[in-house]
């Protein structure tokens, strides 16, 4: 690859690390000593998903990306979050090992992925993805989440703490009063 600062054709590799099915090189250019980044993947079976209509299309990581970007649309999340998201997927679904995929199957990936990552993004791309019939649909599905919310920040285990802590008191003045 050229240098894309001055366009010389060699460099050298300054590092070299995996990442996602891949390798991240850093180079230096020879003729300006510029410093870029270069992703090689390697090049994976073809893959086909299989849409609503039962039509086959070749299976492309920007597709999947720009839904993803665009359900991620001024979020505050962690830049190449995304693409983290987007690489996931795409290696879970050559991990698969089948040459056709429902694209059912994807959109529930991405789905289940976005709930985690961020709530205002799953939600846009589940009113997308999953054409919410009505309002009432996609208020059920926000309702879902708050109450995932709630047990998040008060899970049932703390509950009994209070009763224990009582015992122990209870405890320590039986000690106490043994003396
Ligand atoms: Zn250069």
């Amino acid at each position: 690859m050229n240098c894309p600062y001055c366009g010389y054709h060699d460099s050298k590799v300054i590092d070299s690390r995996d990442v996602n099915e891949g390798i991240r090189r850093r180079r230096q250019c020879l003729s300006c000593s510029s410093r870029f980044t270069t992703y090689e993947r390697q090049q994976l079976a073809s893959l086909f998903v299989i849409k609503k209509d039962e039509r086959r299309e070749e299976f492309s990581r920007n597709k999947l990306l720009t839904g993803i970007r665009k359900a991620c649309e001024k979020r505050p999340l962690p830049t190449g979050a995304v693409d983290k998201l987007a690489d996931d997927i795409e290696a879970e679904l050559y991990h698969l090992g089948k040459a056709e995929i429902p694209s059912s199957v994807i959109g529930d990936m991405v789905m289940e992925r976005l709930k985690s990552l961020d709530y205002i993004a799953y939600i846009r791309f589940a009113s997308v993805y999953r054409e919410f019939a009505d309002i009432t649909a996609l208020k059920q599905e926000i309702d879902s989440l708050v109450s995932n919310e709630t047990e998040t920040l008060y899970p049932t285990s703390q509950l009994p703490l209070l009763p224990t802590e009582e015992l122990e008191v209870v405890a320590k003045r039986r000690h106490r009063s043994r003396k």
